[in-house]
């Protein structure tokens, strides 16, 4: 007897005392919250952004952005390469793909238009994959340019250096570093690169190819001097050639999304569910698209949207939200800087209404 009731106290003892550390945890959790009374309220303002972002809100989101934009006539194609200046200006798509492979789209989301610059993106990934992170840093380099995407006179400002792998030079400069034991090869595995980012076999369009090929003579004379450099890792004029090829790869604004997701899922393609490049580099790729990918407008971009991102002059737009979307926009007509106008738009309506700015996270 005497022993269950010694027993049973000690029962009673460990349950006030449980009783006690619950009711001190709660108050000392409940004070920590009222002590920082406003974030008590971020907490709840972040909670119900989270759940807003449902498949029927962003896809309102979407055709709200469609709407808006589709009768911007602000900017022009590209006309430097003769055949872009024909691409039909009014095409305008929008594809929204999540890490899990959920597709949004709404517009013109299956026409194609030359990749131009965006493939400098997937050719300096493979340049961290096969290199590495320093190699990246110190042979080409990661600074904007603060010029025009083509210039000549940031390579002799920056030391005979290209800056980054977004401008010309720095992306000729990575096209040449590819490992491979002929230009062929070194195409090959870029092509099949960019396809395994969209996860389907891409077009390539020889008349844009033939048209920039034949008038190269300004990206030519930038792979020159980067030799003279010592910059280039084969032979300047057949990597121009090869640069120019990646440039001619066809995508839609699905295909971007579908790429965009790959690098919002830290490598792996949503999609095949092939892993394309090493989480690793993720951070590395995405730092230099938030700092250089929308040339020398990269600053207002990113203090709207928050977003690395890269432009191509064919009218091509790439954003990732990491973690949360990849985001792919065509649309022709550009501003000053060789960016989409209604690609710009769009996307930084898209983000804002979303409330996936990674930098408000
Ligand atoms: N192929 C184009 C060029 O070399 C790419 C430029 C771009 O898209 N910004 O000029």
């Amino acid at each position: 007897m005497e022993k269950v009731s010694k027993r049973q106290n000690f029962l009673k003892k460990g349950v006030m005392t449980l009783s006690v550390a619950c009711a001190s945890l709660i108050l000392l959790s409940t004070t920590t919250l009222e002590a920082k009374g406003p974030l008590t309220t971020e907490v709840k303002t972040q909670a119900v952004q989270k759940t807003s972002l449902s498949e029927e809100r962003i896809n309102t989101v979407l055709k709200e952005a469609y709407e808006k934009f589709k009768n911007n006539q602000d900017g022009k194609n590209a006309d430097y390469i003769k055949a872009l200046a024909i691409v039909d200006s009014k095409i305008f798509g929008i594809t929204l793909v999540t890490p899990n492979g959920k597709v949004y789209e709404i517009g013109d989301t299956k026409a194609e238009v030359s990749i131009q610059s965006i493939s400098k993106v997937f050719t300096a990934c493979m340049v961290l994959q096969e290199k590495g992170n320093k190699f990246l840093q110190e042979k080409i380099g990661v600074n904007a340019t603060g010029l025009a995407f083509n210039s000549i006179i940031a390579i002799e400002l920056h030391g005979g250096s290209a800056s980054n792998p977004f401008v010309n030079a720095g992306a000729i400069q990575a096209t040449s570093w590819v490992e491979a034991k002929d230009s062929k090869e070194r195409w090959a595995k870029i092509y099949a690169n960019m396809d395994d980012f969209a996860g389907k076999k891409l077009n390539f369009n020889e008349e844009v190819y033939d048209s920039e090929v034949n008038d190269n003579k300004n990206n030519q004379a930038i792979a020159k001097i980067l030799d003279a450099r010592g910059r280039m890792g084969s032979d300047p004029l057949e990597a121009t050639t090869v640069y120019t090829k990646q440039c001619s790869v066809n995508v839609s604004a699905h295909d971007l999304g579908v790429m965009a997701s790959t690098l919002a899922n830290h490598g792996t393609n949503p999609k095949t569910g092939k892993k394309i490049l090493d989480e690793k580099h993720v951070p590395k790729i995405l730092a230099v698209m938030a700092t250089a990918g929308l040339y020398d407008n990269a600053g207002d971009w990113l203090y709207n949207t928050g977003t690395p991102a890269k432009s191509g002059v064919g009218g091509g737009i790439l954003a990732v939200v990491p973690g949360k979307m990849g985001i792919g926009i065509v649309s022709p007509p550009l501003d000053k800087f060789g960016n989409s106008v209604r690609g710009q738009l769009a996307a930084e309506y898209i983000i804002e209404k979303l409330g996936i700015n990674p930098l408000a996270q």
